[in-house]
């Protein structure tokens, strides 16, 4: 009952905070607007955000390790490893699809080839010569670095960086070490379930007492500051990238809990409402993962599978930024007045899957892994430059599908193992 009265609450903010930022956008020059954005919505939802952000690290460690001793059998595990990377990785093909497929019918660049003589583009190209003359972009990491990345030298230093890849493997290792001494590691075990407990009860509150006013704060800011003007320019491509991942959302991940978990898509979607505004609310898998855990256990997920599935996908499963990056591509293609081939296409679809496990679970990153797509298809990176002015609150709607995929996938997962436990 509680918890229903919490997530009614937490819609009423984001409703609330929607209309307040969209009213302040339209005097987002006046000293009385930019004093409440920055003292009030940017402070307070800030602090919600970094209250959240404090808990992934020690989240991610203690779930996944405990996610991994709890799934008890090596090979069990292999199995669910398995069945996740496969779904995470169908699921992303599945998403950027639908993408480019309604891209290429509605055409939103079709007519507008003056965008790409457009001042964002130049000063974006300006952005995009500075971080090649200095360290290396992210998105220049060539694929053997990634995989020696994926190995810490120092895990304490994957930590304090929040390099969450480099902590999930040390978890994995040292959840396959405790699973193996079994009762050789009981008190660390126990230290681990304890603190478990802890991470839970803060998050918890944490949960009561701010989700509301921090959610509200969030999306007011994001709002008050989008420009909501610059959609009007860019409104078909808003509307593509919006109808993408509502389908992709609707269709893919309700028939996953209908059809394969077996189980009421409704259900699933109203138990999901609370992680789906703090992931819209804070454009971050990340922040989102220590509720998005939660609201899946309750609805009855197994904890080992949640805490192995949910934390792995908030860090390499991103549907809606994958959706994003088909529709873009497409758009710029469509403005540079260039013809996609099928083979470019299906490069498209290939490199976007792959920089969607390269994505970090952070506000933005989305549009920067977007500039490997681009030069795979030959298409000028500083294009982004046009789009980054409204991006930001496609960033909140694609992190609230990223989130809702992995905890799809936990959910199917979950129903199936036990299936096959009554069926034994
Ligand atoms: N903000 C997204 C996430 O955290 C990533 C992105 O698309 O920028 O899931």
């Amino acid at each position: 009952m509680k918890s229903k009265k919490l997530t009614i609450n937490i819609v009423i903010a984001l409703v609330a905070g929607i209309i307040i930022g969209s009213i302040g956008d339209i005097y987002a020059d006046t000293s009385l607007v930019k004093g409440v954005d920055q003292y009030f919505f940017n402070t307070v939802g800030q602090i919600f955000l970094n209250l959240i952000f404090m808990l992934v690290v020690p989240v991610v460690f203690v779930s996944i390790v405990l996610g991994v001793v709890g799934v008890g059998d090596p090979k069990l595990l292999g199995g669910i490893g398995l069945k996740t990377l496969v779904f995470f990785l169908c699921t992303t093909a599945i998403a950027i699809t639908i993408a480019i497929v309604l891209a290429l019918i509605v055409k939103p660049g079709a007519g507008h080839s003056d965008l790409m003589k457009s001042t964002e583009v130049a000063s974006y190209q300006k952005t995009l010569d500075k971080q090649s003359e200095g360290a290396e972009a992210p998105a220049n990491q060539t694929f053997d670095q990634t995989l020696i990345n994926l190995f810490p030298k120092n895990p304490i230093e994957s930590m304090t960086q929040g390099n969450m890849l480099q902590v999930i493997t040390f978890s994995i290792f040292i959840g396959i070490g405790m699973m193996v001494l079994g009762d050789k590691a009981l008190i660390v075990r126990q230290f681990f379930e304890q603190f478990n407990e802890i991470l839970m009860y803060i998050i918890s509150m944490i949960m009561r007492v701010f989700a509301p006013i921090g959610t509200f704060c969030l999306v007011a800011h994001a709002f008050t500051g989008a420009g909501l003007g610059a959609i009007k320019q860019l409104g078909l491509y808003f509307i593509v990238v919006l109808a993408a991942l509502i389908l992709h959302f609707f269709l893919i991940y309700g028939g996953t809990i209908k059809f394969i978990a077996k189980d009421s898509p409704i259900k699933f979607f109203k138990g999901f409402i609370p992680a789906i505004t703090i992931g819209f609310g804070g454009s971050s898998s990340n922040a989102a993962l220590p509720v998005s855990m939660e609201c899946t256990k309750k609805m009855g997920v197994r904890p080992a599978i949640a805490s192995f599935v949910q934390p792995l996908g908030a860090t390499i499963n991103m549907d809606g930024t994958a959706i994003m990056q088909g529709v873009a591509t497409v758009f710029i293609a469509q403005i540079s007045g260039a013809q996609l081939t099928i083979l470019q296409i299906l490069t498209v679809i290939v490199i976007a899957v792959i920089a969607s496990i390269g994505t970090a679970g952070v506000p933005g990153v989305g549009l920067i892994m977007l500039a490997m797509v681009l030069t795979a298809v030959d298409l000028n990176p500083a294009a982004i430059g046009i789009i980054i002015g409204i991006d930001r609150l496609l960033d909140m709607t694609r992190t609230a599908v990223n989130i809702t995929g992995d905890a799809a996938c936990a959910f199917m997962i979950s129903k199936q193992e036990d299936r096959k436990a009554v069926s034994s």
